[in-house]
């Protein structure tokens, strides 16, 4: 069987073609940027944290029921609330929250939904949020 030797190379080359591609980077825009104190782009159908309006929760378990991976668990909270006479409203566990959006989309009364804010660095260990949280601004909740 015939051994084919390898191509000859023009000596530098190689370096010159990695050396234009390195330059031609330089007059783009930055990808990065000085982020916190630059917000990076949030495009417009990002979605990340879930937020509860408490008043119009009525209670149905339906966003329990329809989360895939129990994210989302009834949790009992004594409060006035003549829609909600179980007193009961979901907590979610954004450690396993997929953002798949199924809470939202089934809620009867569009009391749980997803917003823009991802902000949510915590120095506890554990990512779930009490229906109490789940009502506050991302800034207020205890982390
Ligand atoms: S958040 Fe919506 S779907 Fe979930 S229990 Fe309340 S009303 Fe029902
Ligand atoms: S967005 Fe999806 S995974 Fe997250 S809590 Fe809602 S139903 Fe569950």
């Amino acid at each position: 069987m015939e051994v084919k030797e390898p191509k000859r190379r023009i000596p530098l080359v190689g370096i010159l073609s990695g050396m234009i591609s390195v330059a031609s980077h330089l007059f783009r825009k930055p990808v990065t940027v000085q982020y916190p104190e630059v917000r990076p782009y949030e495009p417009e159908r990002f979605r990340f944290r879930i937020s509860l309006k408490l008043d119009d929760c009525v209670g149905c378990t339906l966003c329990e029921q329809v989360c895939p991976n129990g994210s989302i668990k009834m949790e009992k909270l004594v409060r006035e609330n003549p829609r909600n006479k179980r007193m009961l409203y979901p907590d979610v566990n954004f450690g396993t929250c997929t953002v798949c959006r199924n809470c939202e989309e089934i809620c009867p009364t569009t009391a749980i939904y997803l917003t823009h804010e991802f902000e949510t660095a915590r120095t506890k260990n554990s990512f779930l949020y009490s229906p109490l949280e789940l009502a506050m601004d991302e800034k207020e909740v205890k982390k």
